[in-house]
């Protein structure tokens, strides 16, 4: 990487409210510079591949190194696909932060090859316990639970503590701070979702993209506009008939529908049901573009917890 595209990614990654280590910071490989901790060595380029994760990763890293993201906020991680200059970025890193679980459908070999070539690798959703499972698979969507990223936070640090020892006192004591911001985030959306009935606590999603959430905070997922965990899957008239069957058995209010995708097919079932039923869509797999108030993961995750609550309680 030169010098110039490295600092042409920083200002990218500054526009994402992801940190840089500073004006001087180069590649990697580069001469050290000194991080508010003291100290002295080559700052390391972490690549994080949603930018869920980056956000996060920029969280624990601080000024202590750079974080770049791979799959932006607003394209959806299922279905990217890599150039060979991207390829390059993470062949370049000192460290890639992947979701893992099949979320990034595209890089799978990708991934496994850098490894195989000596890249580090952290796959955040790998070593989570209490994950939920997709028809027998673990659901990658690990992050709409704050209590399931708060381990993965803790992987996360260990890692980057590993790789950069110098700076490990730092990674830890951010890691930490930020742990607390998840259990606090945690307890504010809790409170809030406790305002729904608990007949009331149904969803139905494009995706299933919040088994997760609704694990955590006792939802019942009672259906899927497409089927399974991929947005790549696609409907077919015969679940379409059966979802708005249960949309009107249960007396469901809402289709949640997705910041990413089309609230079409969404729309369509809607349209079947002999009543009212309001689409309403949440950030599922990437953070929302700034001036969202889901442009960083803790907004993200309140944005949904808010937005949930609103369609569900509405008299
Ligand atoms: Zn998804």
């Amino acid at each position: 990487m030169t010098v110039r595209a490295g600092f042409a990614l920083c200002l990218v990654a500054v526009t994402l409210v992801v940190g840089c280590a500073g004006d001087d910071q180069g590649a990697p490989g580069d001469q050290g510079t000194q991080d508010s901790s003291g100290a002295v060595g080559p700052a390391p380029v972490i690549v994080a591949t949603t930018s869920i994760l980056g956000d996060v990763t920029a969280n624990i890293v601080g000024d202590a190194g750079r974080v770049e993201i791979l799959i932006p906020a607003g394209v959806d991680p299922h279905d990217f696909q890599l150039s060979a200059s991207e390829g390059e970025r993470l062949r370049g890193a000192d460290l890639v932060i992947a979701n893992g679980l099949g979320l990034e459908e595209s890089l799978d070999d990708v991934i496994g090859q850098l490894e195989s070539e000596g890249t580090e690798v952290v796959l955040a959703g790998d070593a989570l316990t209490g994950l939920v499972s997709i028809d027998g698979v673990g659901d990658p969507h690990f992050w709409q639970d704050p209590l399931l990223m708060h381990q993965a936070v803790t992987t996360i640090a260990d890692k980057l503590a590993v790789i950069d020892p110098d700076r490990a006192d730092g990674y830890r004591a951010r890691a930490q701070a930020y742990s607390a911001e998840l259990d606090t985030v945690h307890r504010e959306v809790s409170a809030l979702y406790a305002s729904i009935p608990s007949a009331e606590r149904l969803l139905v999603t494009t995706h299933a993209a919040f088994g997760a959430l609704a694990q955590r905070y006792g939802f019942e997922i009672v259906g899927v506009v497409i089927p399974g965990g991929s947005t790549l899957a696609s409907a077919n008239a015969g679940s379409l008939a059966d979802l708005v069957e249960v949309i009107e058995d249960r007396g469901v209010r809402a289709i949640f529908g997705e910041s990413l995708g089309s609230t079409e097919l969404a729309a369509t079932v809607a349209d079947e049901v002999g009543r009212d039923v309001e689409i309403v869509e949440l950030y599922s797999d990437a953070l929302g573009e700034p001036p969202s108030s889901a442009a960083t993961y803790l907004g993200l995750v309140r944005a949904n917890a808010e937005l949930i609550v609103a369609a569900l309680t509405r008299p």
